[in-house]
């Protein structure tokens, strides 16, 4: 019986098994009712023979009864005979059946068990083409699978790459903090104001590590709702510009913005695409030298709305470019750690974007050549 509940190869064989048993039963009962009268149906068109002959009366009863056990015998032997046929086609039948079902599923098995110990690098073969309507349930099955992997196989590479990474900014910023501790409390550094405020700013940039990280991880886990309103666009950029046109006149950077006229209203999450305005504007306004400029342009593209923001500052060089939405990624590590970004700014405002069903890109014709970076939002209705 454990067999049985163990092992499908069992269950597919018990179940021909019983399969043959019952249409050997069914057959012998059926056979068993019907042959009598069969049998005298026969006798009947030879009874015309039997009587029109010199046969006594006791002989033909005796040649019929001898005639009737020999047709039963020889039907049930014809029966015993094919109840042996279907039994081994049943087994044939089962032995490869279950070959062709459990041996895929005892491979997924083991394959299961070793990605639940850290090894995601095997897969499935998937034996019959890769497009979905040509395969067969276990095939699909296999092909879903190997999906599931390579998703575990990233999502595993991305939690060592992120811990790594984390690493990585944690240490600079303590590195400091503990070397003007270590000045303070060795009298190499003096206890004044400024050495004060060197430890707070590297705290500040500690935690505004922090914070950006517990944002990033609410990103990507999707764990955060958008709250979508209809907005005017052109509301949003004024918003931008009051919020920040006192840190572009100290800069000395011109600021302007275009916006299309008549452009229809977005159904967007009004907070968070400020955000992602934001971060460019912001981004822009950092990484240009003073008597430079900044323009924000919006304008209706088909069925969605493009928004620009565009720089003449120092420029992203080419092997840059597709990098600079991945998170932690600087182009120049030491200058913009200095000046306290942490490179998650636009991996967030990415994540924002895509959550809104645009799609946000960066271009620059090379360092030095300003940037322009792009994103845009569908129209709302
Ligand atoms: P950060 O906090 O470092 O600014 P971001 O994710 O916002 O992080 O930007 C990542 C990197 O992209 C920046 O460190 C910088 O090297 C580059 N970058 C972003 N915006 C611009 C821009 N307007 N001009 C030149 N480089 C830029």
């Amino acid at each position: 019986m454990k067999l049985l509940r163990t092992h499908l190869a069992w269950k597919v064989f018990f179940s021909y098994v019983v399969v043959v048993l019952v249409g050997v039963v069914v057959l012998a009962t059926a056979t068993s009712l019907s042959i009598p009268a069969a049998f005298d149906r026969h006798m009947t068109g030879m009874g015309a023979m039997i009587s029109g002959g010199d046969m006594m009366g006791n002989d033909a009863q005796l040649m019929e009864m001898e005639l009737f056990t020999n047709y039963t015998a020889s039907v049930k032997e014809a029966l015993s005979l094919a109840a042996i046929a279907a039994l081994i086609a049943s087994v044939l039948a089962s032995f490869f059946i279950s070959r062709q079902v459990v041996t895929p599923v005892q491979r997924m098995m083991k394959l299961s068990h070793r990605i639940a110990e850290g090894e995601y690098e095997e897969r499935l073969t998937v034996s019959r083409g890769e497009q979905p309507n040509q395969l067969d349930e276990l095939d699909q099955l296999a092909l879903s699978f190997n999906q599931m992997a390579d998703k575990l196989e990233k999502t595993e590479t991305m939690r060592r790459q992120l811990i790594g990474d984390v690493t990585h900014e944690l240490r600079t910023p303590l590195a400091a903090i503990k070397g003007y501790l270590e000045g303070l409390m060795d009298g190499v550094l003096a206890a004044e104001p400024n050495t004060y405020q060197q430890v707070h700013t590297e705290i500040d940039r500690l935690q505004r590590l922090v914070n950006d990280l517990q944002e990033l991880s609410r990103m990507e886990a999707g764990a955060f709702q958008l709250k979508p309103v209809s907005v005017s666009l052109s509301g949003l950029i004024e918003t931008i510009r009051g919020n920040l046109w006192h840190q572009f006149e100290d800069k000395g950077i011109q600021l302007e913005t275009q916006v299309e006229p008549h452009l229809p209203n977005i159904m967007v999450d009004k907070d968070r695409i400020l955000q992602v305005l934001t971060n460019l504007v912001g981004n822009a306004l950092q990484y240009t030298p003073s008597g430079g400029k900044v323009s924000i342009q919006a304008a209706r593209d088909k069925s969605e709305i493009l928004i620009s923001i565009s720089d003449t500052g120092i420029g992203i060089a080419l092997d840059h470019l597709p990098f600079i939405f991945n998170r932690f990624y600087r182009t120049d590590k030491s200058r913009t750690r200095a000046s306290g970004g942490s490179g998650i700014g636009l991996t967030i405002a990415q994540a924002l974007v895509k959550a809104h069903h645009g799609r946000i890109w960066a271009e620059s014709a090379g360092e030095g050549k300003g940037s322009s970076f792009h994103f845009t939002l569908p129209a709302a209705g």
